[in-house]
């Protein structure tokens, strides 16, 4: 009789547990059959890729910028990192086992056979090898070769913060060497495209200019314009008054070097002008927001703190903002910042650097602050001519799958969420948030995608 009370008290116990009550600090059910379970769910998911640089390894147009020279590479991101060679192997059907010169030319082969082949083919088919239906290709250029169907494109602004000598900048350390020559020529290949010679007259002409552009890009098939500004600068801005650049303008236009302050204050005027023109024509502003490449970069100067003022502007409520690679390492920070309605993140970078152990404590924290503003994102690259970006989508692709699999099964079985629940956050973060921002109508232009 006792020992059908006490079975009865655990059985009731139990029942308890496995049913709604209060979440609990550990799994309450087998957390690896609940992984397993919904892994296998959201293998099936589309996906939506917020940011990546698409293309082939010789294609210079797939940024803006390109990697100093002798930086430091965070592990995962090392060549010699063998989940490349599962990449390849998963893609390509790769029959070596690493990536030795006399290996890695096969590979380097059939990819520059795929080039000269053309078409839109080779990289729509690696989207479909790989569930992604739509990824935006953040590029100087879009190349004949991406289906614009499949692949949308984020343009560069931040050359337009660069008209002046930058002699001082480019010469301040040697990552600046690199990227501020690069940043002319940008600049140079948009006066090129606006058929405007040499510097506009005064301020006025300057800011049409820029203006222009921005609208040229989106009836290109623009759909954001990206600030990869925390390489250059810092990511606060300030709102200086018009008259106060208008000076700068006329005083450097033709000769003489800005002080640092003198053309950070310029910036930030320009700056206020490409946002306020995205708000008027419903284009999304992409930022980096991440540690970024480079032994110079500055953490604090990069951080996405910065950029608080202007996502909190009442005044840019017609504006998207997303934040590129999720702040990280200040992704809760960032976190917090899409509290803000047009405020939006991604994870991309993330995915690709950290460890699915790693990357599913931070999904765990984002999935449960404002699960319908985080977006997938890869940030695929070509590093060289045999590991592409092709192999950088495929371990961002597994990482986020299996990270938020495992995220999103802690969650249930700690019963924060119910599986429902916990598929219908993965497919909002893997696809739908990102489909539906890009396909609401704009705030004052056309649409931007279908
Ligand atoms: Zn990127």
């Amino acid at each position: 009789m006792k020992h059908a009370l006490l079975a009865a008290l655990a059985l009731s116990l139990a029942l308890a547990a496995s049913a709604s009550g209060q979440s609990t600090p550990y799994p309450v059910t087998d957390l690896r059959s609940l992984y397993e379970d919904l892994l296998g769910k959201i293998n099936s998911f589309p996906i939506y890729d917020n940011h990546a640089h698409p293309g082939y390894s010789d294609d210079s147009d797939v940024d803006a910028m390109a990697a100093p020279p002798d930086m430091s590479s965070v592990l995962r991101l090392r060549e010699d990192n063998p989940e490349f060679v599962a990449a390849s192997k998963a893609l390509f059907s790769y029959p070596y086992d690493d990536f030795e010169p006399q290996h890695s030319r096969w590979l380097a082969d059939r990819k520059k056979a795929a080039e000269r082949a053309g078409g839109t083919a080779y990289f729509n088919g690696i989207l479909d090898q790989l569930g992604i239906e739509t990824c935006l290709a953040n590029r100087a250029f879009m190349a004949p070769y991406l289906d614009p169907r499949r692949f949308h494109w984020v343009f560069f602004v931040d050359s337009f913060f660069f008209p002046f000598d930058n002699g001082d900048l480019a010469a301040s350390n040697p990552d600046m060497g690199v990227y501020i020559p690069l940043q002319e020529k940008m600049l140079a290949r948009y006066k090129k495209q606006m058929n405007v010679a040499g510097l506009p007259a005064d301020l006025a002409g300057y800011e049409d200019f820029v203006r222009r552009t921005v609208r040229e890009n989106q009836k290109s098939g623009g759909v954001a314009m990206k600030f990869e500004a925390a390489y250059f600068r810092t990511l606060y801005f300030s709102n200086p008054p018009r008259e106060r650049a208008r000076a700068i303008y006329e005083r450097y236009r033709s000769a003489g070097r800005p002080s640092a302050d003198e053309y950070r204050e310029f910036q930030d005027y320009i700056f206020r002008v490409l946002v306020d023109e995205a708000g008027q024509l419903g284009l999304k502003v992409h930022f980096h927001t991440a540690v970024g490449i480079g032994d110079y970069f500055s953490l604090r100067q990069g951080n996405v703190l910065n950029l608080e003022n202007v996502l909190r502007d009442p005044r840019y409520g017609n504006v998207t903002f997303v934040l590129l690679h999720g702040g990280w390492p200040y992704e809760r920070e960032a976190a917090l910042l899409t509290a803000v309605k047009n405020v939006y993140l991604d994870t991309s970078l993330q995915s690709e650097m950290l460890y699915p152990s790693q990357f599913k404590e931070v999904l765990k924290q984002l999935l449960t602050l404002y699960p319908d503003k985080m977006m997938f994102g890869s940030d695929a690259f070509p590093f060289n001519d045999a590991l592409g970006a092709e192999e950088s989508f495929w371990v961002a692709v597994g990482t986020s799958r299996m990270s938020l699999a495992a995220a999103l099964a802690e969650l249930v079985s700690e019963r924060a969420l119910s599986t429902e629940r916990a598929l219908e956050l993965a497919r909002l973060y893997l696809h739908d948030n990102a489909a539906k921002l890009y396909s609401s109508a704009p705030a004052g232009g056309k649409g931007a995608s279908e």
